[in-house]
């Protein structure tokens, strides 16, 4: 038994088996999580489905409601969400507060969105009109890095636009879903919103099921391709926000070390593990030394401790994986490159990276092409402008990127080349419900947020009518 509760067509209830969630700061289980198996994921499918025709029949402003009230019940018991997500995911507790918060505020930029018809011509011949109607069943695949944030970018626009869900989160990180999924069952009507949790076991089968209508995944590039071979017999509908590898370009006219400030912070949220982090800087030759020695400061000055603690300002990678991942790829990092701050895992429990800097490093080192997913930064030189675009845009990935320089406009120009969804200038990571979030190239397909969000989790219909 698990204090713990799936959440299958308004009931809560416990799973097929239990698997132990672990705390990364201390790397042993603090909880254990019920998980579904075949059946219940059928159950849930099927719950989802039955709730569809009468929750799409509402008026929007009645599923607007119910998201606000949703909202409002997240807040009343932030804290709770705040610790628990500290606890699954390692992020310090005041990243896991803005986390919570920002989840909060997304629920509620999207009850406050409209999916009106839009006439496109009206005229004595006749008039033309685009309704939207939802899809169905979604299935809502997420990460471990934000798990509440993800959950609620893909739930807020999925219920508003009058779909039910299946919501699936990753198996490390499954206990702030189920949270969520408590509210729901005291808020929605039945089936409106089931959450199932595995083991890493049952995306193939939500993903490839007869009764999904679309499948809106967030994870890594890989996994990202299995879900579209899945929806491809059914053509279901996917949205996928995969993988990235931003590059931050920065200009000569800069100051270096405000600016290699800015860019620290950009690289190390969450432990860097965020889909859109810094993961390379480009850093003209005039102002490398002094870029990378304020980066080393920085790093070596970083508290990096359990995430529960106050004032720790990087909490540990979130499971043993990733961490044995960091692991192999800073070993290799210390080969093609030179470490100027950590390079190691922290001597002691729990999965620890020491904050990361590889300088003198060339493009084809791992470190550089790869993700990295952790408190890693490869920093690299350049003295030609032209040349730095082709790198920064010669990798497979096409998530974010930044440009930094004191001209706006010779920076936005810059920006404009990078061949990413979301190109910032002088900021990286400012994200926002109300802008469209996409990946280019393999970061992923579709948008998540902002109207375009909204809208892929609809139809669209013309409605075609002769007059005279
Ligand atoms: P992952 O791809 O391993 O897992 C993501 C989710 O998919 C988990 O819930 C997992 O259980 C599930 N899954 C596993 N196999 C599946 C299958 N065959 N079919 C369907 N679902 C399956 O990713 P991860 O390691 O949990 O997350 C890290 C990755 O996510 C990184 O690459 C990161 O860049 C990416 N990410 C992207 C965004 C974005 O918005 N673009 C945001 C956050 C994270």
């Amino acid at each position: 038994m698990s204090d713990h509760k799936l959440l299958i067509n308004g009931v809560l209830r416990d799973g097929a088996r239990h698997i132990d969630v672990v705390n990364p700061a201390t790397g042993a289980a603090f909880a254990t999580c019920p998980v579904a198996d075949l059946a219940l994921l059928d159950e849930a499918v099927a719950a989802a489905k039955a709730a569809f025709p009468a929750w799409s029949a509402r008026p929007l402003a009645d599923r607007a409601g119910l998201l606000t009230r949703l909202a409002d019940a997240m807040q009343a018991r932030a804290a709770e969400f705040g610790r628990l997500l500290t606890l699954e995911q390692g992020k310090p507790l005041d990243q896991a507060g803005m986390e919570i918060m920002g989840a909060i505020f997304t629920l509620r930029a999207f009850a406050g969105m409209k999916l009106d018809p839009v006439v496109q011509k009206d005229d004595a011949k006749g008039k033309v009109v685009e309704i939207r109607r939802p899809l169905g069943v979604v299935a809502a695949i997420t990460p471990w890095n934000y798990p509440v944030m993800l959950l609620m970018n893909k739930l807020g626009p999925a219920l508003l636009a009058g779909n039910t869900v299946v919501a699936k989160p990753a198996p490390t990180t499954p206990l702030t879903s189920l949270l969520f999924g408590a509210l729901c069952a005291e808020i929605l009507p039945p089936g409106v919103v089931n959450i199932i949790c595995d083991e890493n076991d049952l995306g193939q089968a939500l993903t490839s099921h007869p009764n999904v209508a679309k499948v809106s995944f967030t994870g890594s590039t890989a996994t990202g391709r299995k879900v579209m071979q899945a929806a491809a017999a059914t053509l279901k509908r996917v949205t996928l926000e995969l993988g990235g590898n931003d590059a931050a370009i920065v200009l000569d006219d800069v100051d270096p070390i405000a600016t290699a400030r800015k860019i620290f912070q950009g690289a190390m949220a969450n432990a860097g593990q965020v889909c859109v982090v810094i993961k390379r800087a480009y850093v003209p030759e005039m102002m490398y030394d002094i870029f990378c020695d304020e980066l080393t400061r920085l790093a070596q000055a970083a508290v990096v401790d359990d995430g529960s603690r106050q004032g720790t300002q990087i909490g540990p990678v979130q499971n043993r994986a990733q961490f044995e991942k960091l692991k192999a790829l800073l070993a290799d990092s210390a080969r093609d490159g030179k470490i100027a701050a950590g390079g190691t895992a922290l001597d002691r429990e729990g999965f620890f990276i020491a904050p990361t800097i590889v300088r003198d490093v060339t493009d084809d080192a791992a470190i550089v092409r790869d993700e990295q997913f952790g408190p890693v930064l490869p920093v690299l030189k350049y003295t030609d402008l032209d040349e730095v675009v082709e790198r920064a845009n010669a990798s497979d990935y096409g998530l974010g990127g930044s440009v930094w320089g004191t001209d706006e406009e010779r920076a936005a120009d810059v920006a404009a080349r990078l061949q990413s969804g979301t190109i910032w200038v002088n900021q990286h990571l400012a994200l926002s419900p109300m802008i469209a979030f996409r990946g280019a190239k393999q970061s992923g397909m579709g948008a998540e947020l902002g109207l375009d969000g909204l809208k892929e989790y609809t139809q669209a219909a013309i409605l075609n009518i002769k007059r005279g």
